[in-house]
């Protein structure tokens, strides 16, 4: 198969999302690579029900899906005790996030607050000139009325909160800042923006524009996402009595604050946006168990995590995560395994979106102690080779054989 010969894949009637039609796509593919597709074809989800998630339907992907707890959750939305879902192939993972989880349950739980609920989405206008840019920034504030009626009209749940204005050269970056009930919103937002967008093209002199600027940081890591924010703005916190602290995590809480210190140097020499330990493994893990838009860690595990030894000796452990993108409606939510694991948890559907965010927070808090406490206490290494390690045979045997030679040129 060269450049010009390799086939498209095949095109089908309505897109083919019936069965037979998935089947078949799958058996093309069987029969152009070799591989063998038993298991991407054991899907339980009526592929009918993938159309909006996915095109070129072949099956699905397969990730074990473990589960932690408890975890208590004192927040706003989430009160009580939760086992959370976490999907992954790094071993020692659900077991971390277990051990973390219990301590901050036996601790008292963990207090949680979201501070801002929104989505950005941020447009670029062009102009002639400098003069002219400078003139559409300022006149712009004064058309807000009729800039959140245009984008008001394409959505029921959205709701425009906010325009800002950012100038660069002759161009004019807007951020538009919405509420999203329990979406993510992103297809939401980003049909009203642009229909906000026509609008502002028919009404001023600009000569065009373009619905992304970047600024937005969809996906994206930025320094905009501490103080901008993207989705659900969450703070998770827990004071942790020094016994239990010894107890599950074989530390003192004063070890946390010498740990702190010695890395927030690492983060700062390596130029780390924001401080953390892993946010992006639990995260990742629960997007994917959770049916979350699994990209969107990218923004969601910027945040900064701090450990501290309070007056009367206890730890003082939180975590701050501006970006958290999250949604109980829409995207993969409503999907078989996604859907599932939001149930278990009460989180599914209209009126969660808050409740999940603050459970992931409170999670991740967890994590952060227990990594924290793993590698303070040489444990890290130990728990990868009980639990993470799958070698394939083959890189066994020349372990194996490595190890030997190495005893063996020791004893040399
Ligand atoms: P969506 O599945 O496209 O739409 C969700 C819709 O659900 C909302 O627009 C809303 O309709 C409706 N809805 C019903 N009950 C709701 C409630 N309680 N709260 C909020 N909405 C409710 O999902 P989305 O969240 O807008 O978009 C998420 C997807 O966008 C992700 O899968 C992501 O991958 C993708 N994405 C898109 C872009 C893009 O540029 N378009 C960029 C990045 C990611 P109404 O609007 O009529 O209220």
């Amino acid at each position: 198969m060269t450049a010009e010969t390799a086939p498209l894949v095949p095109r089908m009637k309505d897109q083919g999302y019936e069965p037979d039609q998935v089947a078949q796509r799958r058996q093309w593919l069987e029969e152009i690579t070799g591989a063998k597709l038993h298991h991407v074809g054991a899907c339980s989800v009526d592929p009918r029900e993938m159309r909006g998630n996915i095109e070129n339907p072949i099956g699905a992907a397969q990730i074990p899906i473990g589960v932690a707890g408890p975890l208590l959750v004192r927040g706003q939305h989430a009160q009580g005790t939760f086992y959370v879902p976490l999907a992954t192939t790094e071993g020692a993972l659900v077991r971390s996030y277990e051990r973390g989880m219990a301590l901050l349950t036996r601790a008292g739980g963990v207090q949680v607050r979201v501070y801002g609920d929104e989505n950005r989405v941020a447009p670029v206008f062009a102009f002639d000139d400098v003069v002219s840019a400078y003139e559409f920034a300022r006149w712009l504030p004064s058309q807000w009325e009729a800039i959140r009626a245009e984008a008001g009209s394409t959505t029921r749940h959205g709701r425009l909160e906010k325009i800002e204005t950012y100038p660069a050269g002759r161009d004019v970056m807007v951020n538009f800042r919405f509420f999203t009930a329990d979406a993510h919103g992103m297809n939401m937002i980003v049909k009203a923006a642009d229909k906000a967008c026509k609008w502002i093209m028919a009404n001023s002199r600009a000569r065009h524009y373009l619905v992304f600027s970047g600024l937005e940081s969809e996906k994206h890591a930025s320094g905009f996402l501490f103080p901008g924010g993207k989705g659900k703005k969450v703070v998770a916190g827990a004071r942790i009595p020094a016994h239990l602290c010894k107890a599950y995590l074989r530390a003192a809480p004063e070890d946390f604050t010498a740990l702190w210190r010695h890395t927030v140097t690492g983060h700062v020499h390596a130029g780390a946006q924001g401080y953390n330990g892993h946010f992006a493994n639990g995260l990742t893990a629960m997007f994917i168990a959770c049916g979350q838009d699994v990209a969107n860690v990218v923004n969601s595990a910027m945040g900064i995590t701090g450990f501290e030894t309070t007056g009367d000796g206890e730890l003082y452990a939180s975590v701050t995560l501006p970006a958290l993108t999250v949604a109980t409606v829409g995207g993969g939510t409503g999907l078989g395994t996604g859907r599932e694991c939001l149930e278990t948890m009460g989180c599914a559907g209209q009126g969660r979106a808050g409740k999940l965010a603050e459970i992931f927070a409170a999670a991740v808090l967890a994590g952060e102690l227990s990594m924290g406490a793993a590698i303070m206490s040489g444990e890290f290494v130990s728990a990868h080779e009980s639990y993470g390690r799958n070698r394939p045979k083959e890189a066994v045997e020349n372990r194996g054989f490595g190890d030997e030679r190495q005893r063996k040129d020791g004893a040399e």
